[in-house]
């Protein structure tokens, strides 16, 4: 215990040196003096993500190195991976998110004349008990995880979220960087759909900041290229490395539901219990090679073409959104 407080106390110092030496000036010499505040929290936000990246990079490289399930064919693929990590764990996206949740939230309180809006706390649902840290930690870290199942299905389920989401299945050389592999609309919807969502069920800030490192982090070795399972009560408990690479697994684990799909597996973000009460589980001993259907060569596939930089990538997104939906229109 001592530890952790020690590690939160040096947490706090490096934070308010940051801030007072660099952030603050700069945000006054840029004469945005209002915005103070929010970049305090935007301080916070960046180092934990500095925090999460050297974590990852002490943790997890060495393990891909000692039990990986493949060989790397594609460093460049694991490179840009890696440049959606940085931009993704080092807060531009969720501060982007906030500046835009926080007059939508204003707006929307004043037009519906929500009463007591943001009084009401998912925690105090039963005093003494649902409030306490840790129970309150896992209580929200439960109900945004039920809602994430369901945002992951729609990815999978509706054609324009999907048209974005290949992008994340487009990776052959599943890694450690693979996680954050995200389109920008998609990070976007996502970032905002959630922070609001937490604010709505009464999650505070410091709390919310906890529950997205923690979720990044199990994320993050979910997509490593590790051998490693959690066993058989495990797989149950919490969505390991060879859970969620089933999900990858090319033209089994993914890929809508609709006619002449295969169907999809083991959608659950954190907790495999979403999978078994919605009947989508499917647990193997194997670890499965990943990609999208349609990447494979004909006839099993179009060889399709997902990209290789990051802005590549991003652009041939935008142009699978009009494709799929054309072809709805379609069909
Ligand atoms: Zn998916
Ligand atoms: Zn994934």
């Amino acid at each position: 215990m001592h530890l952790i407080q020690a590690g939160i106390d040096l947490f706090a110092t490096v934070q308010g040196w940051l801030f007072e030496t660099l952030v603050q000036p700069l945000v006054f010499a840029l004469g945005l003096g209002e915005f103070v505040e929010e970049a305090f929290t935007g301080t916070e936000w960046v180092l934990v993500g500095i925090c999460e990246l050297v974590v990852l990079f002490i943790i997890l490289r060495p393990l891909e190195a000692m039990i990986p399930v493949h060989a790397i064919t594609d460093k460049r693929a694991r490179w840009t991976d890696f440049i959606y990590t940085v931009l993704y764990r080092l807060g531009a996206f969720s501060l982007l998110a906030f500046f835009l949740l926080d007059p939508l939230m204003s707006y929307l309180s004043e037009t519906l004349h929500w009463e007591g809006w943001g009084t009401f706390n998912l925690d105090d649902l039963w005093p003494g008990v649902t409030d306490q840290a840790l129970v309150s930690f896992l209580l929200y870290f439960v109900v945004l995880d039920f809602f994430e199942y369901w945002y992951h299905r729609a990815q999978h389920g509706w054609r324009w979220l999907w048209a974005l989401h290949s992008l994340h299945h487009s990776q052959e050389n599943m890694n450690l960087w693979s996680d954050d592999r995200n389109h920008l609309l998609d990070g976007l919807v996502h970032d905002l759909l959630f922070g609001f969502l937490a604010l709505a069920i009464g999650v505070q800030p410091g709390q919310y900041i906890l529950l997205i490192s923690v979720s990044r982090m199990l994320q993050s070795l979910q997509h490593a290229n590790v051998r490693i399972h959690f066993g058989r009560i495990g797989e149950y408990l919490l969505v390991s490395p060879r859970f969620h690479r089933m999900h990858h697994a090319i033209g089994i684990g993914h890929e809508s539901r609709g006619k002449g799909s295969l169907g999809g597996h083991n959608f659950g973000v954190l907790l495999p219990i979403w999978d078994v009460l919605f009947r989508t589980t499917h647990f193997t001993k194997g670890f499965a090679m990943t990609g999208v259907r349609d990447q494979l060569p004909p006839p099993a596939g179009k060889a399709r073409n997902y990209g290789r930089g990051f802005w590549a990538q991003q652009w041939l997104g935008f142009k699978r959104i009009v494709e799929f939906t054309r072809k709805a229109k379609r069909s």
